[in-house]
């Protein structure tokens, strides 16, 4: 099985990384691959370029088997939608081949008013980390489509390619880049946040100094 795990990685930070690892494990994934987003669709642009998301994630998985940064989104014009860039890893890894789209449970909460999200789990499984934040309550439809597709059997996703939902618990980390930006705003240091390899690029490229986030919480 394939694990994919997109995201603006405005930076990347532990509360990606450590759940990454323990749903590769878990699931046994043969690859992870991270896949940062061009141009948001449900939320803000990213304050940091391309080039420096791409390379902070980059720096974060040096080292670790099995993790690929995969950059088709920041090479695709436009908004970033999944269900593009599922179909083009179909398309590279063909039919039969399970693939398994991690997202945190906030995410999962607005997952029906993505585009497509019902093809979507016609080219993947969704994989759902808990995440600390409390997420959204789930509307009506969501209950109906988590009913139908969930299973708690990892065999039943290894033996499909595509179309479940299943639930991995994962550590749970308080950490949001949102409040990693505030930090770094407010003139402090965001270390065991995030790994150091990450922070030397924010350094040297001063990202984040001036960052105004209107729905940030103060820096702690
Ligand atoms: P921001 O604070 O700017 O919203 P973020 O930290 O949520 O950023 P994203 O890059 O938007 O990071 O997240 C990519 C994916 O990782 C999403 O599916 C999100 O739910 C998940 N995720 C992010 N942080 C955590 C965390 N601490 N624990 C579990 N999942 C997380």
């Amino acid at each position: 099985m394939i694990g994919i795990l997109g995201g603006t990685f405005d930076p990347i930070h532990f509360g990606h990384l450590r759940p990454a690892l323990e749903i590769a494990e878990a699931l046994g994934l043969a690859e992870l691959r991270l896949i940062p987003l061009n141009q948001a669709v449900h939320r803000p642009q990213p304050h940091a370029t391309s080039h420096h998301r791409l390379a902070m994630v980059q720096a974060a998985i040096a080292g670790q088997p099995g993790f690929v940064a995969d950059a088709r989104e920041l090479d695709r014009p436009g908004n970033s939608y999944s269900y593009d860039t599922l179909l083009s890893l179909r398309a590279e890894l063909g039919p039969h081949r399970p693939l398994c789209l991690l997202l945190g449970s906030d995410a999962f909460a607005g997952f029906l008013t993505w585009h497509r999200p019902q093809e979507i789990l016609d080219l993947a499984h969704l994989v759902v980390m808990t995440r600390p934040s409390p997420a959204p309550d789930w509307d009506t439809a969501l209950e109906a489509l988590h009913a139908e597709r969930r299973v708690d059997d990892l065999a039943a996703l290894a033996m499909r390619p595509a179309g479940r939902i299943y639930y991995q618990q994962v550590t749970q980390l308080e950490i949001s880049a949102t409040a990693i930006r505030a930090r770094i705003a407010a003139g402090r240091s965001p270390r065991f946040l995030l790994p150091d390899a990450v922070i030397e690029i924010i350094e040297q490229a001063g990202l984040y100094r001036h960052s105004q986030d209107p729905n940030a919480p103060p820096a702690p």
